[in-house]
C-alpha cells in the first residue's frame, strides 16, 4: 500500500479531491462554470490535469457534476458513477432530495426558487458501476489507486464513496461538515432516506474508514461521528 497524497480543491460551495498514488484520480467535479478554476488550482498543487486517469462522481447533484463535462474534456479521463445516477448525469437534470433537518428544509426551499434557472452541460458516464451489497466493491487498482468504490446510498439511491486502503473515505454528501450546510460533522441536511445514510456510514466504518473527506466542509475523523450513526 502506498501513502496517498490528497489535494482538496474548493470550487464554490463544494470540495473536490485529487488523489495521487501510482496514478491520479479526481473525486467529483464541482458546481457549474468551475472548470478553469479547477485547472488553475490543480496546476498550483503541482498536478497536470492531463495526468488524471479517472473522475469518480459520488452522486448526481449539480454542485458535484456542474463542471463535469468541461473537466472530462480537459482531462480526457473516463467518468465513473453508479448506474442509478447515469441518466441524471447524462441528461444534466437537477434534483435535490428533501430536507431532513429544519435548516435542510429552509435550504431546500431556497434552492428550489433558483433551481430551474441553473443550467449545466450533460456528460457521458463511461463506467457505470452497480455494486449490490457492501462486499461487492469496485477496485481501483487499474487506475493506480489502492482503494475501492463502495455503494453508500442514503443521500441519493446511487451515491457511492471511495475508500482507500489507508482508511481515507471520500463520501460526497453522505456526510457534511461546514457552512452553509452544517456547523460540524454529521448527517446530510438533504437525504433520500436518513436511516439508509446511517447504515452506509456504518458500512464504511466496518470496512476501515478512519478519516472522512466530505463534499462540503473540512475532513474529520471517524471519532467525530460518535453518537451520530
Ligand atoms: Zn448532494
Amino acid at each position: 500500500m502506498s501513502i496517498p497524497k490528497i489535494f482538496r480543491i474548493k470550487l464554490g460551495v463544494s470540495c473536490v479531491y485529487l488523489i495521487r498514488e501510482r496514478g491520479t484520480i479526481l473525486v467529483d467535479a464541482g458546481p457549474p462554470r468551475q472548470e478553469q478554476k479547477f485547472v488553475n488550482k490543480a496546476r498550483a498543487a503541482g498536478i497536470d490535469p492531463e495526468e488524471i486517469s479517472l473522475v469518480v462522481v459520488t452522486h448526481a447533484h449539480m454542485d458535484h457534476i456542474g463542471s463535469l463535462a468541461g473537466i472530462r474534456t480537459i482531462t480526457n479521463a473516463p467518468v465513473l458513477a453508479h448506474a442509478g445516477e447515469k441518466t441524471i448525469i447524462e441528461q444534466a437534470l437537477t434534483e435535490i432530495p428533501k430536507g431532513v433537518t429544519p435548516w435542510g428544509r429552509v435550504m431546500r426551499f431556497a434552492i428550489s426558487l433558483s433551481e430551474k434557472n441553473i443550467r449545466f452541460e450533460p456528460a457521458p458516464v463511461d463506467i457505470a458501476v452497480e455494486p449490490h451489497n457492501p462486499n461487492d466493491c469496485y477496485p481501483l487498482n487499474r487506475f493506480g489507486i489502492d482503494g475501492k468504490i463502495v455503494h453508500t446510498p442514503g443521500h441519493t439511491k446511487g451515491s457511492i464513496s471511495l475508500l482507500l486502503e489507508s482508511g481515507d473515505a471520500f463520501v460526497g454528501d453522505l456526510l457534511m461538515n461546514g457552512f452553509p450546510m452544517r456547523r460540524g460533522p454529521g448527517i446530510p441536511i438533504f437525504a433520500d432516506d436518513l436511516e439508509t445514510v446511517k447504515n452506509s456510514v456504518r458500512v464504511l466504518l466496518s470496512q476501515g474508514a478512519v478519516l472522512f473527506f466530505p463534499g462540503h466542509g473540512n475532513p474529520f475523523a471517524a471519532s467525530d461521528l460518535t453518537g451520530i450513526c
